[in-house]
This record gives C-alpha cells, structure tokens and sequence, in this order.
C-alpha cells in the first residue's frame, strides 16, 4: 500500500511544487516507487518533470471529471524514475464541474485505490489555495507535508491550514496527519530566518523535519531544464537536502 502525502499550504510560492518535484526524485533514486499527482491547475509539477502541460490529454482533469480511468492517465518519467498524473489549464474550471457530481470530495481517493498496491508513495501537489481539488488530495491522503519558507508572512495561512486539516480529520478523513513541516529557501546569514523558525518550533516541535532546505540557485533554474535539482546538479547543496529529506522520511516509516 501506498503513502500518499499531499504538499500543501494555501499561501503561494513556499516551494510546494519543488518540494514535490524533488522529494519524489529523491524518493525514487532510494528505489521507491512514487507516483506525483499534478493537482494544480499551474501544471508546475507537469513542466518541472519534463512534459509539456500542453501536450498532455490525459490528466488529472480528464480523471477527475470521470473522463478518463486513473491508469490511462499515468506516464513514465524515465529520466527521474518516476510515474506522473498531470495537470492541465482547465482543472482551474474542475471545481466548477465537481460540484455537480456525487461525492465530489473522494473522487482522487477512489481513482488513486485501484493503484495503491503499485506504489511506495504518492505525492500531492496541492494548488495554492483551500478548494476542492485540495480538499481531494486531503481525503486521499495519509499526511500533509507543510512547506514553510522562512520569511516575514510565513505564518500567514498555517492557522486556516491546520484548521481546515482537522475539519477534514473530523468529517472525511480520519487518518489524515502532519506529515511534517519543512522548512524551505533556508538562508541562515537571514536573522528573520531565524525568528521564523524558533517562532515556529515554538508551536510544532516534534512536527518539524530535521532536514532543512537552503536556498540554492541550482533548486531554482532546474525546473527550466524540466528536470529534479537531482539530475541537473546532483551534487549542488539543494539535491543533498532533498536526497536527506527522502532518507529522514523512510527511516520515520520505519519507526
Ligand atoms: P505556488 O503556490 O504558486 O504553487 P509553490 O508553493 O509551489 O508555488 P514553488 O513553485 O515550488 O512554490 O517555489 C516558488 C519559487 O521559489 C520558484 O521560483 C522556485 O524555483 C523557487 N524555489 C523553491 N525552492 C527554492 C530553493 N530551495 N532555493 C531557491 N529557490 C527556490
Ligand atoms: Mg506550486
């Protein structure tokens, strides 16, 4: 059976779509299976692995809607070792469409059921913002991963966040969990940094990864040549985090 963590917090650019990207590379590169779920209508997560947003029919849309069936929706991304849902443009309008269907929060978690047993993890990449199509991936899911990027707003939004997780927990989910909060565009020689993160471990100690993101330029110009900071510069301080995260991650399955 398969983990399936959603990326999410509300609030854009944290580095929800390069945390999905290159935990799942890493994760992969351990020799996990995983599958990344696109659910952001950005399609991100779609252009950072290499493919088109444009040239894609099948995606989570076309799954979402009923269109499609999960398994006509998932392609191989050789390079990276992984599997990919992608997204499309019009998932913006899913919403809209969803409404009008029965259940429309368990879609994701039924279509992901039948692929469950073929995966290691499955990550989310949840859109900035707290709609249906997040509030899907929070019914699919096992835990949320919570990028924090360590600046003056950072808090902005978290509140609503773990809010709306335990409203989900209460009526849909019962298992859903803080898979933990990850700390991201680290720059340490930054005191707000600082301030952010003790603030922050202040409220969730035992939540927080120790594995820390820093900045680095090699994490932000990888998505431009459509691959993982892992493949682009394997050895640049960005990929050794994410490589860090995907083995603290294991080890805690273990536990
Ligand atoms: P959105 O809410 O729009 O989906 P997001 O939360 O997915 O945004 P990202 O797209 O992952 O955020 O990151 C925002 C920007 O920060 C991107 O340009 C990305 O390349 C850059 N970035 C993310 N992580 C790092 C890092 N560790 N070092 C340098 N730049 C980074
Ligand atoms: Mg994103």
């Amino acid at each position: 059976m398969a983990k399936i963590i959603a990326v999410a917090l509300q609030k854009g650019g944290v580095g929800k779509t390069t945390t999905t990207v290159n935990l799942s590379a890493a994760l992969a590169e351990k020799g996990k299976r995983v599958l990344v779920v696109d659910m952001d209508p950005q399609a991100n997560t779609t252009a950072g692995l290499g493919i088109d947003k444009k040239s894609v029919t099948n995606t989570v849309y076309r799954l979402l809607i009923g269109e499609k069936e999960v398994d006509e929706c998932i392609l191989r991304i050789e390079a990276e070792k992984v599997d990919l849902i992608p997204s499309e443009e019009p998932l913006a309008a899913a919403e809209i469409e969803l409404h009008m269907l029965k259940n429309e929060n368990l879609i994701l978690k039924k279509a992901l059921k039948k692929i469950n047993d073929l995966y290691d993890y499955v990550v989310i990449d949840c859109p900035p913002s707290l709609n249906l199509l997040t509030i899907n991936a929070f019914v699919a899911a096992e835990s949320v991963l919570i990028p924090i990027q360590c600046e003056y707003y950072a808090l902005e939004g978290l509140g609503l966040l773990i809010h709306s997780i335990n409203l989900i927990r209460q009526r849909l989910n019962p298992v859903l969990d803080i898979e933990g909060i990850l700390f991201t565009m680290y720059d340490p020689r930054n005191n707000l940094t600082r301030d952010v993160e003790t603030q922050i471990q202040g409220y969730f100690q035992e939540k927080i990864f120790d594995t820390i993101i820093p900045r680095n330029i090699r994490v932000a110009e990888a998505p431009s040549y459509g691959m993982s900071v892992l493949r682009h510069a394997p050895d640049a301080p960005g990929a050794e985090a994410y490589r860090k995260l995907a083995v603290e991650m294991i080890k805690r399955e273990k536990n």
